[in-house]
């Protein structure tokens, strides 16, 4: 750390990029725009990747496989010593929520360019995170007070909340665990899968019970806060399309909210991260139904859609994470948050537009979209191998227009000028989806991709 006495305030010297991709690229340009040095770790699957050439320094952590590699907490902190990195960002995915790996860094005396341990911790176990969201005064959706142990009990809490209901698992992630009971007949049938699937995909077999939200849309608010009991909101997110529980395409502000209900959930979750005192940048996502909130989980880190919020705002949310780890208090308050216009994010990735099987390989030719507008954050090149071993997130292409009309306008052109030859790309399906009147006209909930997918909304017209 070292003292920046010109603005007063003390600023990291090095960060080191626990990640790969479009992300480690994302957090280079934030380090890079704030002088920081950089250190890229990476894979031997990944010594050809861009943020390893962009870094200032880059050290192979590992084998392909992100348990001995990304995920592998001794060889980070041996890259840590060697290029004398004062931080880590971890970005999404891989350690970027595990409260054991923020505590160690701090035991190094590393800074961790994330919230505290502790509220990592809470809001990883969705029972906890519930239960905090409720004390805060976040609204949820009616369910088990906690974890439910027999059949007997779960029976007992679903009579009371109505049918359908949906059982989680309680260390939940990627929509794996969660099964609907329309009837009590199903629901003991429904408690054992879910458990059974809970065991084998996160070693912990705790469930419990939600009402079933029959036609929701996913939308979520951006808050920051500095950790110091200052906290605000960035809006929304709409991330209703989804496939299989993954978020496809996210716009702001959503289609569904005027400017009072956007103030007032804003407000709510702000307020909550205030008596929480929470440090960074944070996602609480919620289902909203019929102008109900309902509360699902909270993310302790930066988002795969947070450019969408960055479009609309013009805040760069990831300058504000590595500040607020530094120790700076929060530097904008809520009325210097304004909202313009209207972004949209689409998730380009290296799959068959509608079978959505994986497509890793070179990519023979590339040419992304410009203009006014548009920015596509992406860490691949003309030439560039995709390797097969992680996710198939290829790059997100973001529009933004001063309302959304302009947005969709300009994501159709964008998205017929966005040329990546050599491998199967998702660009396809949103060239179809933009041209949809229930997405032009923003009618869609959780459910309509899926329903889309399933009649055929892909196949070639018939001539
Ligand atoms: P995960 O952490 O596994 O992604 P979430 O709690 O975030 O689990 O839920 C993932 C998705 O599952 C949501 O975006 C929504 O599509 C669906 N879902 C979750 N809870 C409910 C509910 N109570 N009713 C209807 N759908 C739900």
């Amino acid at each position: 750390m070292s003292d920046v006495s010109k603005v007063g305030v003390r600023m990291f010297d090095k960060i080191l990029i626990a990640n790969r991709g479009e992300i480690a690229l994302r957090i280079l340009r934030a380090a890079k725009e704030l002088g920081i040095a950089t250190v890229a770790v990476h894979s031997t699957a990944d010594a050809d990747a861009m943020h390893v050439k962009l870094a200032d320094e880059s050290v192979c952590i590992g084998p392909p496989p992100a348990r001995e590699s990304y995920l592998n907490i001794p060889a980070l902190l041996a890259a840590c010593e060697i290029t004398g990195a004062d931080a880590i960002h971890p970005g999404y995915g891989f350690l970027s929520e595990n409260a054991r790996f923020a505590e160690i860094l701090a035991d190094h005396n590393i800074g961790f360019i994330g919230p505290k341990a502790e509220h990592i911790r809470i809001m990883g176990d969705k029972i906890e995170a519930k239960r905090t969201a409720k004390r805060l005064g976040i609204p949820c959706v009616p369910g088990s007070e906690g974890g439910i142990t027999d059949d007997e009990e779960a029976m007992r809490v679903a009579r009371e909340i109505g049918y359908p209901v949906l059982v989680k698992a309680a260390s939940g992630g990627g929509g794996r665990g969660m099964k609907v009971a329309k009837t009590e007949e199903d629901l003991s049938n429904a408690l054992s899968t879910a458990r059974t699937e809970a065991k084998a995909a996160f070693g912990d077999d705790a469930v419990y019970l939600e009402k079933y939200l029959e036609k929701p849309r996913h939308i979520e608010i951006q808050i920051l806060g500095d950790g110091q009991g200052r906290a605000i909101h960035l809006g929304e997110r709409d991330c209703s399309l989804q496939r299989r529980h993954q978020k496809v395409l996210e716009e702001s502000p959503s289609p569904a909210l005027n400017d009072t209900q956007r103030a007032e959930i804003g407000e709510i979750c702000a307020a909550a991260m205030r008596e929480l005192r929470y440090s960074g940048a944070g996602t609480i996502e919620f289902l909203y139904e019929e102008g109900n909130f309902y509360f699902i989980e909270m993310n302790t880190r930066i988002q795969v859609e947070h450019p969408v919020t960055e479009m609309v705002t013009g805040i760069d949310l990831v300058n504000e994470q590595i500040r607020i780890a530094a120790g700076s208090p929060l530097s904008i308050t809520q009325e210097d948050v304004r909202f313009e216009g209207h972004a949209i994010e689409c998730r380009v990735n290296a799959e068959h537009p509608s079978t959505f099987r994986p497509s890793p390989g070179k990519i023979a030719y590339y040419h992304p979209p410009g203009g006014l507008g548009v920015r596509v954050d992406s860490a691949v090149y003309q030439g560039y191998t995709i390797p097969p071993n992680y996710d198939s997130l290829v790059g997100k292409l973001i529009v933004h227009g001063r309302n959304r009309t302009e947005a969709l306008m300009r994501l159709r052109r964008t998205l017929d000028e966005f040329i990546i030859d050599g491998i199967e790309t998702t660009i396809p399906l949103f060239r179809t989806l933009v041209r949809n009147a229930d997405i032009q006209n923003g009618l869609y909930d959780i459910h309509w991709l899926e329903k889309f997918l399933a009649t055929g909304g892909m196949e070639p017209p018939a001539e």
